[in-house]
């Protein structure tokens, strides 16, 4: 099938981090970097492996001041195998003659594959085929197969099958003076003869991690063959070494069967014992791959989008929607984790939770919705923990962190280093409390796509109604203006932290926060009207939400303070139109990339702050997560003017003012722009496609992919260009489709009901499932509603402009 293979020719040492990083191999569960099984943490390569909520803190001390640090911890290498030939040193990449090499991730089965021959120091020519994958069926399993064969010699290899528990978090150069040791070592052991396993804890947050291994020789009629084993074990680390004959143009085939159990598994005592037993009884490597294959094919089915009309396309959003399985399956469903901004691949941002998944779960919702479930369950477990935060601010209800890792408590870090000037800067990104406002956003969303009122009323409700409680009580009446305003916080845009000159972080009334604290104070209301009575009084009894907070939050939402200026624009925060605007063409003459502009400014001992620059999309959120109409309304219920062509104006005017420093910004203006400027749209959707694959932040990729910019894209198809939108119980379809899209075909469901979607020639077909768990839904295409039931398919034309306007 076309579009499912990312493929290297030739070892490019420089670019080999970012390799490793874009061809992991995952299954929700943990990930494994697409490092070679027989390379070391080098510089150029780093083989690293994280699992789901793996965190552990450790403080660092700077300048004699003790710095926190919680990280998702780097793994035990269960990677390790190393050929030895005929007594020789081991196998690298950078000592043979590499005749082919070729690296893949076959995305269509989660797996990577390197293909090499090479010619050794003494002329021997050996090819070398490596296979691995972890488990989509089987979440606590993996395997690795290697098939040998030399060409131009027969002999003895020796191949070195280890688990090293000596690693370290040390994959991102900026935290390199950051305390890296994690593991603590606990023991190593052997099952059998053919088994070895280790176990480690991480050293403060005491999670044991146990890894196992089997690995066993096959002759080219898949016969085992014997092998001479030695065994040598530290108390981090464990290998087996299998000495055996190779013959001339012969395969033999190596299998390296792994398995991980972590002390939070359900049904685990010990998991040494766990992981070792598990790796005796482990299936073949083929038998393994066929259940994972199978697996696999059962999310594409889900998840795929079929985009015929453009092959690079095609390929980046599947290698997209290859990405998030690797961090969100089905097997994530059963576990407590969040959404890492940067995915398992990679340390940066240390594996914290950000507000990305504002990102990432449109694409889930309408697809396997039980992950957003449990995703938002990582928010509700981590509520008492925000309610504190909020309590010893000064404040009530819930105030989430920026940065969310183990425990839900604030994980920003307080300084940073800008690798431009090499000095540690201070952090206040941690004021952007909009985190919390995305988190209402997410839950009502969910809601929306699966009308799960059980989730609501058991969860979603009591975090919405303490999310607006803590809005209400960090909002303030100014009484001269007659409004509400919200001091001392950051939007999206993380250039600005405060005003030119300030000591204090923060700025007043960011129009982004202030709009959704608006939207989101009417909202808890409603919700309450969806619940059962019974639930209605449990909830306000139980978080003591008295009559005359519900009347607050009306208020609120009639009357919050937007800044305007320039006739019509929505100022980014209150004073924004004061700063100076920025000599872009100066800085694009003198930088080649100037993404990164607050770096620049501040190692030119500027300040961005003081500029009319945003990093990201701030205002312009607004018109990505809120329709036309929706806008309009709240606008409307504040007494603001909100015009035909509010939207477009703000869009072009922050445009013009924005260095898209983070690869979201890029998913928001394509979004937005789709309506108003196709041909920009699909520029800026290309940029976002390609901002993985082709590293375009120039470094940072390698340390981890971008999850929000990776879903952002594949939620752009469906939302920003099918224009599906959900109102009023009905999904709609409003396509702006460019015409790269024309053809396109995918599945979603909506409110449980699987549905089909295909654009093609001019046309939209619905087709809804017919299979058990069906159920009538409601479609709105133009302005027509359609009741769609099991096994109902539909078609309607497209207009030239690609209005939906008649029934076919
Ligand atoms: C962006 C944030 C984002 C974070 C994690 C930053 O560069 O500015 O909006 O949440 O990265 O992806």
């Amino acid at each position: 099938m076309k579009g499912f293979s990312l493929t290297y020719d030739g070892f490019d040492p420089p670019g080999e981090g970012l390799r490793e990083a874009l061809t992991s191999t995952g299954n929700g569960y943990l990930c494994t970097r697409g490092a070679a099984e027989w390379e070391d943490a080098d510089g150029v390569h780093y083989p690293a492996t994280y699992a789901h909520g793996g965190y552990n803190r450790e403080t660092t001390i700077m300048g004699g001041l003790p710095v926190l640090n919680e990280d998702l911890v780097n793994l035990p290498n269960w990677l390790v195998l190393k050929l030895r030939i005929e007594g020789g040193d081991a196998i690298r990449l950078a000592d043979v003659e590499l005749i082919n090499y070729r690296h893949e991730l076959d995305i269509r089965h989660t797996m990577v594959i390197r293909e090499l021959r090479f010619r050794d120091h003494d002329g021997r020519v050996t090819s070398l085929r490596s296979r691995r994958f972890v488990s989509m069926a089987d979440v606590h399993h993996a395997g690795i197969e290697w098939t040998l064969t030399p060409e131009n010699w027969s002999g003895r290899v020796e191949v070195v099958s280890a688990l090293d528990g000596r690693v370290t978090n040390h994959g991102v150069a900026r935290y390199q003076q950051l305390e890296g040791r994690h593991l603590d070592p606990v023991s190593p052991r052997t099952f059998g003869p053919e088994v070895i396993a280790l176990k480690v804890q991480t050293r403060q947050s005491n999670l044991y991690v146990s890894e196992g291994a089997r690995t066993r020789v096959f002759d080219d009629s898949g016969e085992p063959i014997s092998v001479e084993r030695s065994l040598y074990q530290m108390e981090d680390y464990i290998q087996q070494v299998l000495g055996f004959d190779v013959q001339q143009g012969s395969p033999t085939r190596l299998e390296k069967m792994v398995t991980f159990f972590n002390s939070r598994d359900p049904a685990t005592s010990d998991t040494l014992e766990r992981a070792g037993t598990s790796a005796r009884r482990y299936k073949d490597f083929g038998e393994a791959l066929e259940r994972h294959t199978s697996a696999v094919t059962e999310l594409w089915c889900a998840c795929d989008l079929d985009v015929p009309g453009d092959d690079r396309v095609q390929f980046l959003l599947r290698l997209h929607i290859g990405h998030v399985f690797q961090v969100c399956s089905h097997h994530t469903a059963d576990l407590d984790a969040g959404v890492p901004a940067r995915g398992l691949n990679g340390e940066a941002y240390r594996g914290h939770v950000f507000w990305d998944e504002l990102y990432v779960y449109p694409f889930l919702n309408y697809r396997m919705p039980e992950v957003t479930r449990s995703l938002l369950m990582y928010r509700y477990r981590r509520l008492g923990e925000a309610q504190a935060a909020a309590r010893e601010s000064g404040l009530r209800g819930a105030m989430y962190p920026w940065q969310s890792g183990s425990d839900g408590k604030e994980e920003t870090q307080r300084i940073h280093l800008n690798p431009l000037s090499g000095r540690w800067e201070p952090d206040l990104s941690h004021n952007q409390r909009h985190v919390n406002a995305a988190i209402f956003y997410n839950v009502w969303h969910y809601f929306l796509a699966t009308g799960d009122r059980a989730f609501l009323g058991d969860y979603g409700a009591e975090m919405m109604l303490e999310i607006a409680r803590f809005w209400a009580s960090m909002a303030q009446f100014n009484p001269e203006r007659g409004r509400y305003e919200i001091h001392g916080v950051m939007g999206p845009d993380e250039f600005h932290e405060k005003y030119p000159g300030a000591h204090e972080g923060g700025l007043r009334n960011n129009a982004y926060t202030n709009v959704m604290v608006a939207w989101l104070c009417r909202l808890a209301q409603e919700v309450l009207s969806l619940l059962p009575a019974s639930r209605v009084d449990a909830l306000r009894g139980r978080l003591g939400i008295r009559d005359e907070e519900l009347s607050r939050w009306e208020d609120m939402s009639r009357r919050m303070f937007v800044p305007f200026h320039d006739d019509g624009i929505i100022s980014q925060f209150e004073g924004y139109e004061h700063l100076e605007e920025l000599d872009w063409d100066a800085y694009r003459a003198k930088y080649t990339n100037i993404q990164r502009m607050d770096r620049i400014l501040r190692a030119e001992g500027d300040d961005p702050n003081r500029y009319k620059v945003a990093k990201q999309a701030d205002t312009v959120m607004l018109f990505f997560l809120f329709s036309a109409e929706e806008l309009k309304a709240i606008f409307d219920r504040l007494g603001y003017p909100y015009a035909e062509e509010t939207a477009h104006r703000n869009i072009v005017y922050y445009d013009q003012r924005t260095s898209h420093g983070s690869t979201l910004s890029y998913v928001t203006h394509a979004g937005v722009l789709a309506e108003y400027d196709p041909v920009s749209s699909w520029e800026r959707f290309r940029v976002a496609l390609e901002s993985d694959v082709c590293d375009v932040q120039g470094g940072t990729t390698q340390e981890g992919i971008h999850m929000g910019v990776m879903s952002g894209t594949l939620d752009l198809v469906q939302r920003g260009y099918a224009g599906t939108q959900i109102r009023n119980g009905v999904l709609y379809f409003a396509p702006r489709l460019p015409r790269q899209l024309e053809r396109l075909r995918f599945s979603m469901q909506f409110r449980g009901t699987p549905l089909r979607v295909e654009f093609a020639e001019g046309h939209l077909t619905l087709s809804v499932h017919s299979e058990g768990v069906s159920r009538p839904i409601r479609v709105g295409v133009g302005d027509v509603i359609h009741e769609l039931c099991p096994g109902d398919q539909r078609t309607f034309a497209l207009s030239t402009d690609n209005d939906l306007v008649h029934d076919v």
